[in-house]
């Protein structure tokens, strides 16, 4: 299904072809209107009329979260504040916010992007849509209402939490998609089993999962505890939310929106563009933005690009999974590693469950690293100590075997570890000298 073919479906030429045109119009139109990028053009000696095509990109400067905090709340806006219809933020545990503004436009042109992703992963208008997203400040939970509402769905915003009563309501109303975390998604699918509702008297066949890594281990867990296929959305606040990119029913990477977002793959080091196929950090223009368009925004995600035919008919270009961000990335004893890869080697063993924590210690002076995760409880009440024993060391194994180094492995009582609702905390690093 296609909301927008002819634009999922363009040429190369074509579409190279809307890019440069856009790529132009809003190199000068930053250049006018934002003095943050007006000073840093003139710094690198650049004038807008300098570039003539996409092969000029790189020689445009990047935009870090860091140049949007230095001009909170307003300075990277490119219009008037009255022109402003919406703000949306990330959290900022730490300090202030980072806010993402939009114009009546903006709002339009991120509807049209996510009812393409809706129609993309397949939900249809007699599809009854459950977003349990949270709704407050974060742009996941507005942008999939948007998306699926357009469609012509049924949208109950449930928001994330309460989880008994989100089953409640999917049972009454005959939920068929589920929006939320993969995190959430595990935390549902195990109150429903305790409820002791049966999954295939649910109504639910396909759920969205974003804002945080779904590995295809995890997925595999999803799809099987209720029965639905599961596919990854990504987006993030400072580029408008969702609608930049999701899988199609293929599950063979997430197609851009492209002649919205405009991605390059740099190396996170050398900030050198790097060519498809090769693993960096993702980077993406906003090419169509009215109230806050940002120049090869750094996403700190990690992944790459493909541009081979898609099974779906689309033509737009894909990224693959996001194994992680260059700043969540763990360094361990001189090891580099992301949590995503941790969990597709714990949930490789069939007795593991998807919740753990990994905890950076010290010991000796030297990096140490505890992971602690559930299993079954049937494997934790049934099986002898040497039975668990035995997992732990196979564990510890294939993880120095995959990952490089030895971790500690401790699998702990079933229901200890924190349920999420949203995007899960795996990470507590203890290493700091007290
Ligand atoms: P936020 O701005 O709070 O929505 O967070 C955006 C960040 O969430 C991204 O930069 C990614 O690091 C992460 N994220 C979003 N979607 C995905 C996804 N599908 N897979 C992995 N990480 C994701
Ligand atoms: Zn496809």
């Amino acid at each position: 299904m296609f909301w927008d073919k002819k634009t999922e479906c363009l040429s190369r030429n074509e579409m190279t072809h809307i890019q440069e045109t856009h790529l132009k119009k809003t190199t000068k139109y930053v250049f006018e209107n934002v003095a943050f990028y007006k000073q840093k053009f003139e710094k690198a000696g650049l004038h807008p009329d300098d570039i003539k095509g996409l092969e000029d990109i790189a020689r445009l400067p990047f935009t870090t979260k860091s140049d949007l905090r230095d001009n909170y709340p307003y300075g990277m806006c490119a219009v008037p504040p009255s022109h402003i219809v919406r703000v949306h933020a990330s959290s900022g545990t730490t300090g202030k916010p980072t806010p993402v503004f939009y114009t009546a436009q903006d709002l339009e042109n991120w509807v049209n992007c996510v009812t393409r992703n809706c129609c993309m992963a397949g939900i249809r208008q007699i599809d009854v849509c459950q977003i349990a997203f949270r709704y407050t400040l974060f742009t996941g939970a507005f942008g999939h209402h948007l998306g699926a509402e357009r469609i012509g769905a049924t949208v109950i915003p449930t928001s994330s939490g309460q989880t008994e009563r989100q089953i409640m309501m999917m049972q009454d109303f005959g939920t068929t998609v589920l929006h939320c975390t993969p995190s959430y998604a595990i935390t549902i699918a195990e109150r429903i089993r305790e409820m002791g509702i049966n999954k295939n008297d649910l109504s639910l066949r396909l759920g969205i999962h974003g804002a945080e890594p779904m590995s295809e281990e995890l997925r595999t867990e999803i799809e099987e505890r209720l029965g639905i296929t599961a596919l990854r959305d990504y987006g993030m606040t400072e580029l408008g939310g969702p609608g930049t990119s999701i899988e199609c029913l293929e599950k063979n990477g997430y197609h851009i929106n492209e002649d919205f977002f405009y991605p390059e793959i740099i190396d996170p080091d050398t900030c050198e563009p790097l060519p498809d196929g090769q693993t960096g950090e993702l980077v993406f223009t906003l090419l169509q933005k009215e109230a806050m368009p940002l120049i090869r925004y750094r996403s700190r995600d990690i992944t790459y690009l493909e541009s081979e035919p898609c099974g779906c008919g689309r033509t737009l270009v894909r990224h693959g999974p996001i194994i992680g961000r260059s700043d969540d990335m763990l360094i361990v004893g001189g090891v580099n590693f992301f949590p995503s890869q941790l969990e597709c080697v714990m949930l490789g063993f069939e007795e593991i469950e998807p919740h753990y924590v990994i905890r950076l210690k010290k010991k000796n002076r030297l990096d140490h690293v505890l992971v602690e995760v559930e299993t079954a409880s049937d494997f934790w009440t049934n099986a002898p100590k040497e039975k668990i024993a035995e997992l732990v060391q196979e564990m510890e194994r294939k993880v120095k075997n995959i990952i490089g180094f030895r971790m500690e492995i401790n699998i702990v009582e079933p229901f200890t570890i924190p349920r999420s609702e949203g995007k899960a905390q795996r990470v507590v690093d203890e290493r700091r000298e007290k």
